[in-house]
């Protein structure tokens, strides 16, 4: 509860931000003004057509609320009312629920978590409906707890009461988006960790219901807080560049305005540029700088077209659109024929503007973007839609997940978002069927989406009438005749490559069958062994033989019996292993929980280059970290505490699936500490160009070099040199002065 809610269970607000001992005076007068007119403004973003009980159940969740917050205050210091009344506003006005039951639940999203009130009350006073669904939010309030160590297993329950009523994942998101709106007043850590919650889980979850908007908001405050410097710089750098940005919209939209009011369209036009989020992402990517791709954005043209003739209107404006500019024959994505399972719907084209631009089009009539702002509440409103199947299809995908009682928790988190928040290919069956799966999807994984059978016997597929191996990965628009033979059967290593939830599942609890069957024959000659051996059956302690074996149980031992995976020249020798194991002492393996204990220590924070013997830690080589760099760590299971940078690309995931497992950290100020670091460099190829670098190095800083490798190609060297040096600060100097040589075109860091 707490830490998510941003709540301050005290009556008191927080001392101001300056942080000065000054006097807090609230005046209730005002505060009770403030609360009735936010109130008002909900009701005004709730449907026009409220009827008389409709009004009077809103009014009572309001007053119920009101009450059992009363002495809750935010960390802001302002009224705890105010949260669920912005949620419920999120609710009717962001996410376009905005009839009673949802505004209802969303104004007691956080009374059964926090207050007096049982779900109990919620029934009586509101009915079955507004109390399962605040069970949900209740049950989910949880799920990422500082203190819990079951994340994953949340996650889980989460998404089975998605699959029940997905309202209350709705009213979930919305909590998130004003818990993210208002985390300024958070502290540090817990701003890192709930940022990074948002980015892993919840803005790939508002992706995969369909809400945009919600989706680029979660992501933009996610960076705000995970990469503050980075933020600002964009968003300094956006607003600088904006009248330009305008300027060239006016201009490029001009021909295409005129062509459509000459024909009579009812249209509106959009251009927004990118957002911070994917702007960043973008610049990561393709290892670009802002200038070269702050111009990207996307022109918007939504037509008012009657459902009957949406498609042939979107197709005309296309061809307005192209008459105008040139369109890139790679980049059309009809998503109006073929949807995108999370419902999505528009016209997309990239064309060639008068000053050599590549812009992006979208076309869509007004229900289509409504579709694509509010997601799943819009699929409600126009029920006819064919996209109900896509949702259903959905749906389904999450149950089977949910069903296969195999995963455990934290694969099935990765599967989860592997399947449903990964984009999608569409292939076609040797009939012409469409097939929707994954990005990455196999021949195999369609060979089980078509059947179990089909899959389990699948030897090979023809791809587009070639013929290619079961791991053959698919492309968008293949069409896929698979291959069978009655010999084939499951293999271990078919888990290696497919990738949807339904193959895993699938190949998994037939591997499992087999190894029973072969368990069986495998205790026959077990059996057999034992008495050819002449041992006594009373002397034989099934236990004692797993250790000398080394393994986990016994269907395993059997089942290797019957691979001859195992040598039972040496089952005497099993046998009479307890002896010399009560010798050797064997001390029980620590549980998780002790070794997070022992690592942790005493101390709340560990710092690096200190207490080296004291505390058993590393430097992880994924991210590379060097004094100086924003770090944590993570308690491993057997290699002690891992250091990562906190912009780690594995860090959000260990941030909130983990969350009991971090230690805060950061660097001592000594300058004996010397670690490795990496760098980039490209240059002109120079005689004495390698010598210049190496002199700058070695002689004039100092710094060890541990290797560097040195490749040429026409006229231009790329050099990688891992060295060691103190902190980011040594770094940068020496980066500075590798710069300043001649010939020197780019120094960076290798990450
Ligand atoms: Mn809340």
């Amino acid at each position: 509860m707490g830490s998510e809610n941003n709540s301050n269970k005290n009556n008191l607000p927080a001392v101001s931000a300056s942080g000065k001992d000054s006097k807090v005076v609230i005046d209730l007068e005002a505060e009770k003004k403030e609360i009735s007119k936010r109130y008002r403004h909900l009701l005004r973003a709730c449907k026009s057509d409220l009827d008389k009980k409709d009004k009077k159940i809103i009014r009572l969740a309001f007053d119920t609320a009101l009450e059992a917050h009363k002495e809750m205050r935010r960390k802001s210091g302002e009224p705890y009312i105010y949260h669920p009344i912005a949620v419920a506003q999120i609710v009717a006005e962001e996410i376009g629920l905005r009839s009673a039951i949802p505004v209802v639940c969303a104004l007691l999203h956080d009374t059964v978590e926090d207050t007096y009130l049982t779900l109990d009350d919620i029934r009586d006073l509101f009915g079955p409906v507004a109390e399962q669904i605040i069970d949900g939010l209740t049950k989910i309030a949880g799920v990422f707890d500082h203190s819990s160590s079951l994340q994953a297993e949340n996650f889980r329950k989460m998404l089975l009461t998605l699959s029940v009523d997905v309202r209350v994942i709705l009213i979930k998101l919305a909590d998130r988006l004003h818990n993210m709106r208002t985390l300024g007043s958070m502290a540090r850590d817990k701003q890192l960790k709930i940022a990074s919650e948002t980015a892993y889980l919840y803005a790939p979850l508002a992706h995969r219901l369909g809400l945009y908007n919600v989706k680029t908001e979660l992501d933009d405050l996610a960076l705000k807080y995970t990469e503050p410097d980075i933020y600002i710089t964009i968003a300094e750098k956006l607003r600088d560049t904006k009248k330009e940005r305008d300027k060239f919209i006016s201009e490029f939209i001009h021909p295409i305005k005129d062509e459509l009011n000459k024909q009579g369209f009812k249209f509106e036009i959009k251009g927004r540029p990118k957002s911070i989020h994917s702007i960043w992402e973008k610049m990561k990517k393709q290892g670009v700088t802002f200038e070269e791709i702050y111009d990207l954005f996307a022109i918007r043209i939504i037509i008012d077209s009657p459902q009957s003739q949406e498609k042939a209107d979107c197709w005309k404006v296309y061809s307005i659109v192209t008459d105008s500019y040139r369109p890139n024959p790679d980049r059309l994505r009809d998503w109006i024929s073929t949807p995108k399972s999370n419902g999505y719907e528009a016209l997309h084209t990239t064309v060639m503007s008068d000053q050599g631009k590549w812009v992006e089009v979208q076309i869509r009539s007004q229900r289509m973007n409504e579709t694509a702002e509010k997601g799943f509440a819009a699929h409600w409103k126009y029920k006819e839609s064919s996209q109900e199947s896509a949702l259903d299809e959905w749906l389904t995908r999450i149950r089977e997940m949910l069903e296969n009682p195999d995963s455990n928790a934290l694969d099935f988190v990765d599967d989860f978002k592997l399947n449903l928040f990964a984009d999608e290919i569409f292939v076609f069956t040797p009939k012409g069927d469409l097939k929707t799966l994954p990005v990455k999807s196999t021949a195999l994984d369609f060979a089980y989406e078509i059947h179990t059978d089909i899959g389990s016997r699948c030897i090979g597929a023809k791809v587009n009438h070639k013929l290619a191996p079961i791991s053959h990965t698919l492309n968008s628009g293949d069409q896929v005749e698979i291959l069978t033979s009655d010999k084939q059967r499951p293999k271990e290593d078919w888990l290696s490559f497919v990738i949807t939830a339904k193959a895993k599942g699938r190949i998994k609890s037939a591997l499992k069958d087999e190894k029973r069957i072969l368990g069986e024959q495998g205790k026959e000659i077990f059996d057999r062994k034992i008495k050819h051996l002449k041992i006594p059956v009373a002397e034989i302690n099934m236990n004692d033989i797993l250790l000398y074996y080394k393994l986990p149980n016994v269907l395993e031992l059997y089942y290797r019996i019957a691979m001859d995976a195992i040598d039972l020249k040496q089952l005497r020798e099993a046998v009479n292993y307890k002896d010399q194991r009560v010798r050797s002492q064997r001390t029980a393996e620590p549980t998780l929980e002790e070794l997070v204990k022992q690592a942790r220590g005493s101390t709340d924070m560990l710092v690096i280059g200190e207490n080296l013997n004291k505390i058993d830690y590393k430097l992880s080589p994924c991210c590379n970290p060097i004094p100086g760099d924003d770090v944590f760590g993570f308690i491993t299971i057997n290699d002690g505490i891992k250091i990562h940078r906190v912009n780690c690309p594995n860090a959000m995931q260990l941030m909130s699936n983990f969350a009991y497992r971090i230690v805060k950290a950061k660097w001592t100020g000594q300058e004996q500490l010397s670690v490795l670091a990496g760098i980039k460099i490209t240059g002109m190829d120079d005689v004495g160009v390698v010598n210049n670098i190496t002199k700058v190095i070695s002689s004039e800083l100092k710094v060890n070099m541990r290797s560097i490798s040195i490749e040429s190609n026409e006229g231009l060297f790329e050099g990688t040199i891992m060295l060691f040096v103190h902190d980011t600060e040594h770094l940068t100097k020496l980066m500075k002065k590798l710069s300043a040589l001649s010939g020197i075109l780019n120094v960076t860091r290798i990450t």
